[in-house]
C-alpha cells in the first residue's frame, strides 16, 4: 500500500495516509526523545530496529488473541496499520518498581509489584503527562466506563503474554506504556511496543537494556535494544 500524505510527526514516528481511508503508514525514525522532548538525538538504525520489534510484538499478541492495529511490515522502517482514533490517555502497567512510580511515592527502584500497578496518564507534552484516574477521564469524555474496564482487561491481557514471553529470554518485563482506539466501535491496540516505550532489565544483572539507557546516558542505546532483539530471536534483515 502506497504512502499519500503525512498527517503527523511526532517525536519518534511520521504517520501517513494511503490510498485506503481505514489504514495508514507508520514510518519509524531514528529520532529519540526524552523529558517530552526536551532531550532529542538521532541514533542510527533504532527506527528499524524498534519497525521488527513492534511488528514482532504485536504479532505475538494477535495470536494470542489480543485485537491490534497492525497489519504488516511494508519495508525496513515502516509498516500498515489500521488507522484508529486514538484515546488521548497512555495506560501503564507495573511489574517493578522504577521510574515514575519511585519519584512520586518515594519507594525503591526494583521492587516486585504484586499484583502489578496499573495507571493512567494523560497523553500531553505540554502538561507532561499528569497522572489522571478514571474519573478525570470519565468527567471530562476521554473514554466511556466500557472502554476504561476494556482498556485495564487488554493491558492485563498483554502482560499475561508477554511478562513470560520476555521471561524466557531472560529479561525482566518492568514496566510499558500502552496506547489504545477506536475502530469500528472496537477498541484496538494502537502505537508501538519497542524498548523505547518500556524497561527491560536483564534479568541476572538487572542491567537495562531500554530508553533509561538514552534518558540516563550511558550509551549502546540501540545496541541493547538490538540485543534485546536477539534474544527474543527477531531476525533484523528483511529476509528473515
Ligand atoms: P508522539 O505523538 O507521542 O510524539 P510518535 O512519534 O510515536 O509519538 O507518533 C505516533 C503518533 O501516532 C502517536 O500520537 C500515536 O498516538 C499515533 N498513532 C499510533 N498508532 C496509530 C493508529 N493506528 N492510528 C492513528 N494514530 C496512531
Ligand atoms: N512511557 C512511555 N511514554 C511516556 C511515558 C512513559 O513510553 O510518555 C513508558 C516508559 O518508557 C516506562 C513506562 O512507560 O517504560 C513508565 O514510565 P514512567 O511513568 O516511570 O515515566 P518516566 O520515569 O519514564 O518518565
Amino acid at each position: 500500500m502506497q504512502k499519500r500524505a503525512e498527517l503527523y510527526s511526532g517525536k519518534a514516528k511520521t504517520v501517513y495516509t494511503t490510498e485506503d481511508p481505514e489504514h495508514l503508514v507508520l514510518e519509524f525514525r531514528d529520532d529519540t526523545s526524552a523529558f517530552d522532548g526536551e532531550k532529542v538525538e538521532r541514533l542510527a538504525r533504532k527506527g528499524a530496529v524498534n519497525n521488527r520489534f513492534n511488528g514482532f510484538i504485536m504479532e505475538r499478541l494477535q495470536a494470542a488473541g489480543i485485537p491490534t492495529h497492525f497489519e504488516r511490515l511494508l519495508g525496513e522502517r515502516e509498516a500498515l496499520v489500521k488507522r484508529l482514533d486514538m484515546l488521548p490517555v497512555e495506560c501503564v502497567i507495573r511489574n517493578i518498581s522504577a521510574g515514575s512510580l519511585c519519584r512520586r511515592l518515594g519507594v525503591a527502584e526494583g521492587l516486585d509489584l504484586e499484583p502489578p500497578v496499573f495507571e493512567f496518564f494523560l497523553k500531553n507534552d505540554a502538561l507532561h503527562d499528569p497522572m489522571i484516574n478514571d474519573s478525570h477521564i470519565l468527567t471530562f469524555g476521554w473514554a466511556t466506563a466500557a472502554e476504561i474496564r476494556r482498556m485495564k482487561e487488554l493491558t492485563r491481557e498483554v502482560n499475561g503474554v508477554l511478562q513470560p514471553l520476555f521471561r524466557e529470554a531472560g529479561l525482566l518485563l518492568v514496566d510499558y506504556k500502552l496506547e489504545f482506539g477506536r475502530f469500528r466501535g472496537e477498541l484496538l491496540l494502537g502505537d508501538e511496543f519497542s524498548p523505547d516505550g518500556c524497561r527491560l532489565w536483564d534479568a541476572k544483572t538487572r542491567e537495562k537494556l531500554d530508553k533509561d539507557r538514552f534518558r540516563q546516558g550511558l550509551g549502546s542505546v540501540v545496541e541493547s535494544y538490538e540485543e534485546v532483539a536477539r534474544r527474543l530471536g527477531i531476525g533484523m534483515t528483511a529476509s528473515s
